[in-house]
């Protein structure tokens, strides 16, 4: 937890992405950040730097809000069982995530499907990540999956519990559209919201959702509208694009020529503001700690959308979309923070032609409620140019 009142100052930054789509760049090369949350932007000649706990030279390189997958599957702490594989969500932070949202913890061995075990499932997972967020990352947890019997008392109880979004629709034993439509009403009347697992079966046991479903129920996300694998056909998911205000989620497990069909459309729409990204990971294609970078890359290189607009879409658009107060560079938003530069020999003038060119940009260092998380990327292509703390002095 952030130390209240304690002072970081970032300076000497190269540039600014806000993760805001209507200004992707902002003016500037210093941002203060007061007990984990954002002061102060702009130059730092008309900022007050003095006295801050921690201070970051960030060596001229990029900084943009941390970034958001707003689809995981998590299950405990760093663990994932899908896998068998140990601080997945460690490996992910260094690939510039600092927020997660769950589409649902699915991937626990016995998983209830009673309502009682299912709730109490989702009440007990959206507590231990909210009581232990590994390496820092924020885990939004406790998404439970909508089975058949469930009244609206038991969405109130969930909502009265801390429960703030459901697993992806379609994933429990409700594959019709009324029974979907009704629960997640009663979602959204309590507050709670509410995805759907769009497109063909993932993997063995789960089913088809066509866009006549999608429609039908009304969620809040259109969940991996580009499959997770399976796409839907074309005529759909141009339909989706053309009839849902709700967020059009991207995914990296996903069909990538439906992602950039759905892009291609957002974008002829002027729907570019309800794109978001997630990977969908842990997954039957794996853990994706740079499935975010990956995306962005992708989506800018092939999608005919600059760097910085891509970036939205991984940062401000989710925060927006999923009611949080992270992923824009905005005053009293968390001090939640990726620094990255242009990769190593990768071609292009900066960082944002080399992410236009198709290449991931390496990260420098991530921080979280105003504390650094990660240095230099593990997983990430090196960065040219690293930032580094300068006070306290790095040891
Ligand atoms: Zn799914």
């Amino acid at each position: 937890m952030p130390v209240q009142n304690e002072k970081l100052v970032i300076r000497n930054i190269g540039l600014l992405l806000t993760g805001k789509i209507e200004k992707p760049i902002e003016d500037g090369d210093c941002v203060v950040a007061i007990g984990g949350r954002i002061e102060a932007f702009g130059h730092e000649k008309d900022l007050d730097v003095e006295g801050a706990a921690t201070v970051v030279d960030a060596n001229g390189v990029t900084l943009s809000p941390g970034l958001i997958d707003s689809h995981v599957h998590p299950v405990v702490g760093d663990y994932t069982p899908r896998q068998q594989q140990l601080h997945w969500i460690d490996s992910t932070l260094n690939g510039g995530v600092t927020t997660m949202i769950s589409a649902g913890e699915v991937h626990m061995p016995g998983r209830p499907r009673d309502l009682i075990g299912l709730k109490a499932m989702a009440i007990a997972a959206q507590r231990w990540y909210e009581n232990f967020r590994p390496s820092g990352v924020k885990v939004h947890a406790g998404a439970p999956v909508i089975e058949h019997g469930m009244e609206e008392s038991d969405f109130e109880e969930l909502a009265a519990s801390g429960v703030k979004y459901l697993g992806e629709v379609g994933l429990g034993g409700v594959k019709d559209g009324a029974t979907a439509k009704r629960m997640v009403d009663w979602a959204r009347k309590h507050g709670i919201q509410s995805t759907i697992h769009t497109g063909g079966p993932s993997i063995p046991g789960s089913g088809l959702i066509d866009a006549d479903m999608v429609l039908e129920t009304g969620t809040d996300v259109v969940g991996h509208i580009n499959g997770g694998h399976t796409a839907l056909p074309d005529d759909q998911i141009v339909c989706l694009c053309e009839k849902c205000a709700q967020a059009l989620e991207i995914v990296h497990n996903g069909n990538e020529r439906a992602a950039l069909l759905t892009l291609n459309s957002a974008r002829e729409l002027g729907k570019l503001d309800q794109v978001i990204l997630g990977t969908d990971g842990p997954a039957g294609s794996g853990v994706q700690p740079l499935g975010i970078l990956r995306m962005v890359a992708m989506l800018s290189s092939l999608g005919n959308v600059d760097a910085a607009t891509a970036f939205c879409f991984a940062t401000g658009n989710t925060a927006r979309r999923r009611g949080l107060d992270v992923g824009l560079l905005e005053i009293g938003y968390a001090a939640d923070f990726t620094l990255m530069d242009q990769a190593q020999h990768a071609p292009g003038k900066d960082i944002l032609e080399s992410v236009e060119l198709g290449n991931l940009p390496g990260v420098g260092m991530t921080i979280i409620d105003g504390e650094i998380r990660s240095g230099r990327s593990r997983n990430t292509p090196p960065a040219k140019k690293l930032p580094t703390r300068t006070h306290p002095p790095e040891l």
